[in-house]
């Protein structure tokens, strides 16, 4: 671990957010944590543990390698379903454990149907049908293809899934599409029905799906970014804010990213800072060096244009975001000095950076500056 800066976890946002999505989406339909991409950032080994806590025995993730991670840090049984990548060697690995995964093509279903003979222990897997995204699943064929093996292999197979993916459910300009799918959904659901083919959940929603069409929620919701606090999209967002009397956002961002002061300097005016001529001091100066940089997941598009904060005042980066540093103009602010505290994402004081403000800037979503984080920094929860 490097400790040139720290990712601080709020335990109280988490349950805050767990507890808003239970009372909204009802006791009846199963929560499926989604912790890919070291849980949005977040770092799976400390947010794992903290889901268990509050209730959530649903884990979703796309990379096996994501899958034993999460297997690693459980203390109760619980499930947890690949959504996507796994190796030969994986299926076998993965049957053995019982962790689930989904089967969107008959290779896989082969694989499967053979591992879990081999073993004696039965596969669980989730059906993915292809209904209009056009990147994974089973299509109509397909699927009759993959009943008839299910139906000659139910001592090795057990259909944990019936489930598809919705191409854009946060925007309304995808609704025409969405209609579409969950009609295709529905008519390859009856043909499940028809060979009596019951799987223990049925699911197509994720986050955006599970508020935007509540009829989506079905018997389980894969929600990821409202579990970190953040709603999938404005629209997603004020949809749900227009329908409530006080407009305040029920959601809790559980991350903050603080760093401290390296060095601080005095640049006479006319002097260029940093690489290149991206920064020309245009009167005397005061920076501060901050050891964090693009390697961090500090995105180098925020280059001149990226505020922190420092001793609950706004202050920019100014010149280009290193690999491992950025400098900050500190002009403004009184008796700075080496090891004070630099926010980087959240609160100091009455101020706030919001990971919502770097996707302005930079124009990235907010998935993609979280997925960024690096693992390597340090992690905490507290209170
Ligand atoms: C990432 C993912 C989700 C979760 O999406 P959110 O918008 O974060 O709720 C759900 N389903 C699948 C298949 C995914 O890949």
């Amino acid at each position: 671990m490097i400790d040139n800066s720290i990712i601080s976890l709020s335990e109280k946002s988490i349950e805050n957010n767990i507890s808003f999505l239970r009372s909204k989406l009802g006791d009846t339909v199963k929560i499926s944590a989604v912790v890919k991409a070291n849980a949005y950032g977040h770092g799976i080994e400390q947010i794992v543990p903290v889901f268990e806590k509050y209730g959530i025995d649903h884990y979703s993730v796309f990379y096996y390698s994501e899958a034993i991670r999460v297997y690693n840090c459980l203390h109760k049984s619980s499930s947890i379903m690949v959504m996507g990548w796994l190796s030969e060697k994986d299926i076998k690995d993965a049957i053995e454990k019982e962790i689930e995964f989904f089967v969107f093509n008959m290779e896989r279903l082969q694989l499967a149907v053979k591992y879990a003979k081999e073993l004696g222990v039965k596969a669980k897997i989730h059906l993915e049908t292809e209904t209009g995204m056009n990147r994974s699943g089973l299509n109509m064929n397909e699927l009759n293809t993959a009943i008839a093996v299910i139906k000659e292999n139910t001592d090795h197979i057990e259909l944990t899934g019936f489930c598809t993916h919705l191409a854009g459910a946060e925007s309304v300009s995808n609704h025409f599409r969405i209609q579409n799918q969950l009609q295709k959904y529905q008519e390859m659901t009856t043909e499940l029905d028809a060979n009596n083919l019951k799987p223990k959940y049925k699911h197509v929603a994720n986050s955006a799906a599970s508020f935007v069409y509540p009829d989506t929620r079905m018997d389980l919701v894969r929600v990821g970014i409202m579990l970190y606090g953040f709603w999938s999209s404005t629209e997603v967002f004020i949809q749900y804010i227009n329908h409530q009397e006080d407009r305040i956002d029920p959601l809790k961002r559980i991350l903050g990213w603080k760093s401290q002061i390296m060095a601080v300097k005095e640049i006479k005016s006319g002097e260029f800072v940093g690489y290149g001529i991206s920064y020309l001091a245009q009167s005397n100066i005061k920076t501060a060096l901050v050891p964090v940089g693009y390697s961090f997941g500090y995105s180098r598009s925020l280059s001149n244009k990226g505020r922190v904060l420092i001793h609950g005042h706004q202050c920019s980066v100014i010149g280009v975001v290193n690999m491992n540093m950025m400098i900050i103009d500190v002009t403004h602010v009184e008796n700075v000095k080496v090891g004070d505290e630099v926010v980087l994402i959240g609160k100091q004081d009455k101020l706030e950076i919001k990971v919502s403000a770097f996707s302005e800037i930079s124009d990235e979503l907010n998935y993609e500056i979280l997925a960024h984080l690096s693992e390597s920094i340090t992690r905490r929860v507290i209170n």
